[in-house]
């Protein structure tokens, strides 16, 4: 396609939502040379291991690189003329809430753009949502609740620049590998810096801990709602900040209730020596940075925890200023453009809102489409749920592999056998999803596409093509179009590549737009194709647009996204965490290791990535392991009423007594029964609808 070899084309990481800027270099060879990118913000030329091992990831192994239908080789025209063909004679028999796109955070923000604009203003069903649902719908809902938008306020330079961090639900050294290095830089420039990590496990990142907080399993609104009782009694609010800019603050503290160090112990099983070191160090520190991330979001009280931190913050005027903020840490590479997008279940478009009919009929209007879907759509455990009830008929997974990831993950497999069309577009054959398509789509792979992706601090960088498409792949964005037009929507359709799709996006984002939304970057939306394939990366809000004030920050002054340009304090409660049956005595928690990503359909091509942890595990405290007579290195069982995975004993005090560790990389095709979210409940928060993955009963026996 014209790229010569020995160039260099800058790109980003497919990984994390650090989103670290990449110089990818094809050799004469074929082999491509990967470095990190020394001008791109979110990194100046760090790279993880992850990142820097991308090079050996290219190889052409278990691609998918033609369509099939039946497993049988096809073509474009065969595959795209059945999709469209399944998915009209669904919509027409059974209505459009009967067809659902599960589409992921790996995708970019055109193919995001094109999926959401075809199901919700042309399908007219909201029935789209991706496994970010699994990652951060928590922070996206508890944003909603406090700011009246899904803004994250702060940049990553605050992290660099605050005197404290608290680290809430993150094990920032190996989720964040690059924004923890910048982290542990600063914490050596600056000795007045210190980091405190509120997580159950001692995980890395409590290597650069002054204080680590092993509280209980989701009892992080107990200790939070004791944090603001604190502020308040010690009189470190900010009281001229609540009165302008907040309400609710007395339901708030209200439902926080007194600051009982001692009851705060019991529930949280934390010291009150600690507690109130805690306390007294947040309450003396102006410079105050809140990161969390998904042990925060992945519960079922995810959105409260999320509320429970902004509420701290709020109280203490301490939000968009330099150095100081709440500030949610994304998993995935493209998790925010899904969110500017509107490419969930629960959203519109350009941060627009469902529930709110100027926003659809603003929408439908750009779009000049014969629809707009009015409710919100499945959520992602609900899809599939659904799906296994026989609700949804067609069904189009984009870019994620749930048969491996999603919580109750054999009865999404059994979801798939039900469901009477399914297509999977996807780059990999190594994703067990992909053995329940009837129809199987060739997607384009990291190196071969093209488009933006948004990291966790608003900054929307390009994702460059420096790889010819192999075989018959084609970008996502380009099937769902295609499709489309085939569904008979000919006229909307029409892209000659993502620079358009990007153009249409931007404009969007200034529809009725008069500063009553965070999201604009219609300062945007005539880049020519060459401006567009030069972007050099930036950050919202993008000066000339409705929302700018010159600042990288949000809600400094206030000007919050609510009728009143007042932020709400949400009043939330600590509830009991759930149980335990004598039967199911340890909690489940799941999570990432340093050097694989998802479900290792690409970072298992490389040994350098298992070189650091070979096979899957379960990190035991010795306690449970000698009540259970298991020894380091044994095979044992993991086991809840939903499934059951095999890993090996890892016997350590850095697991906290009666929780258990098993890591969510590994799938049946690499790890006979390593597959830990068969084992995961299915149970959700009842605001954002994400998965408490980090909280599911369960026995543990030798093998
Ligand atoms: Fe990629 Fe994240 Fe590592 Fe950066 S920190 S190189 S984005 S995995």
């Amino acid at each position: 396609t014209g790229i010569s070899k020995e160039k260099t084309v800058k790109t980003t990481c497919p990984y994390c939502g650090v989103g670290c800027g990449v110089l990818a270099t094809v050799r004469e060879d074929g082999s491509v040379g990967i470095a990190g990118d020394p001008d791109h913000p979110a990194n100046y030329g760090r790279l993880c291991s992850k990142g820097s091992a991308l090079g050996e990831t290219l190889s052409l192994e278990d691609r998918l690189l033609y369509p099939e239908i039946g497993g049988k080789r096809s073509d474009w025209d065969g595959a795209l003329t059945l999709v469209a063909e399944k998915f009209s004679a669904a919509i027409r028999e059974h209505g459009p809430d009967s067809v659902a796109f599960y589409v992921s955070g790996q995708i970019l923000t055109e193919d995001y753009y094109v999926a959401n604009k075809l199901m919700k203003g042309f399908i007219g069903s909201a029935n789209i949502d991706t496994n970010s649902r699994l990652c951060m719908a928590s922070s996206v809902a508890g944003h909603r609740r406090a700011f009246g938008s899904d803004t994250v306020a702060g940049a990553y330079e605050d992290l660099e620049t605050c005197d404290l961090l608290v680290l809430v639900g993150s094990n920032l050294a190996w989720c964040h590998p690059v924004l923890f290095q910048r982290v542990e830089a600063a914490k050596a420039n600056n000795p007045n810096m210190r980091v405190v990590v509120v997580d159950p496990r001692e995980t890395a990142t409590c290597a650069i801990a002054d204080l680590h907080l092993a509280l209980k399993p989701d009892t992080d609104v107990a200790l939070f709602n004791g944090l603001l009782g604190f502020l308040s009694e010690t009189e470190a609010l900010d009281r001229t900040y609540i009165e302008a800019h907040t309400n609710g603050f007395e339901d708030a503290i209200q439902a926080a209730g007194a600051c009982e160090i001692n009851r705060i112990s019991g529930e949280t099983g934390l010291t009150p020596h600690d507690l109130a070191t805690f306390y007294t160090m947040v309450a003396r520190t102006e410079k105050t940075v809140t990161l969390y991330s998904q042990g925060v979001n992945q519960s079922v009280v995810g959105t409260d925890k999320v509320n429970a931190i902004i509420n701290t913050h709020l109280a203490t005027g301490r939000i968009g200023k330099p150095g100081m903020g709440p500030f949610s840490a994304t998993g995935q590479p493209n998790a925010m453009g899904g969110r500017e997008v509107g490419g969930l279940a629960n959203m519109l478009a350009a941060h627009m809102a469902i529930e709110n009919p100027d926003h659809r009929a603003l929408v439908q209007s750009f779009w000049q489409s014969p629809t707009i879907a009015s409710k919100q759509g499945l959520k992602a455990v609900d899809l599939f749920n659904a799906t296994r009830n026989g609700k949804i008929k067609a069904l189009w997974i984009m870019a994620t592999n749930p048969v491996d990831s999603l919580p109750d993950a054999d009865g999404v497999a059994e979801a798939l056998e039900i469901c009477p069309f399914v297509v999977v577009s996807d780059v990999t054959r190594a994703a067990d999803t992909v053995a329940y398509a009837d129809v199987l789509l060739p997607a384009a792979a990291w190196g071969e596409k093209d488009g933006t992706v948004t990291n966790s601090e608003r900054r929307i960088s390009r994702q460059k093509k420096f790889l010819d498409l192999p075989g018959d792949t084609r970008p996502d964005w380009w099937q769902l179009a295609d499709v489309a037009r085939r569904m008979g929507f000919e006229d909307a359709f029409h892209y000659d590549g993502p620079a358009a799709i990007f153009r249409e996006h931007a404009a969007l984002s200034n529809a009725g737009n008069n500063g009553s939304r965070d999201f604009d970057i219609s300062a945007l939306k005539d880049i020519s194709p060459a401006a567009f394939d030069d972007l050099e990366p930036i950050q919202w809000p993008q000066p000339g647009t409705s929302v700018s004030n010159g600042e990288t920050r949000f809600f400094a002054k206030g000007g919050f996204f609510r009728s009143d340009g007042k932020a709400n304090f949400i009043a939330v409660s600590h509830k009991e965490p759930r149980k335990r049956e004598r039967r199911y005595p340890l909690v489940l928690n799941t999570g990432r290791v340093r050097d694989h990503w998802h479900t290792m359909t690409r970072t298992g091509k490389t040994p350098r990535s298992s070189s650091h942890i070979a096979e899957p595990y379960a990190e035991l405290h010795p306690d449970d392991a000698r009540e259970a007579g298991i020894a380091a290195a044994d095979l044992v069982e993991v086991k809840s009423p939903h499934g059951s995975a095999v890993v090996r004993a890892q016997i350590t005090g850095r697991a906290q007594k009666g929780s258990v560790f098993v890591p969510m990389h590994w799938t049946d095709q690499v790890s006979s029964k390593g597959r830990i979210d068969a084992v995961v409940a299915p149970e959700t928060d009842p605001v954002s609808g994400q998965p408490g993955s980090k909280f599911t009963p369960v026995a543990i026996r030798k093998l």
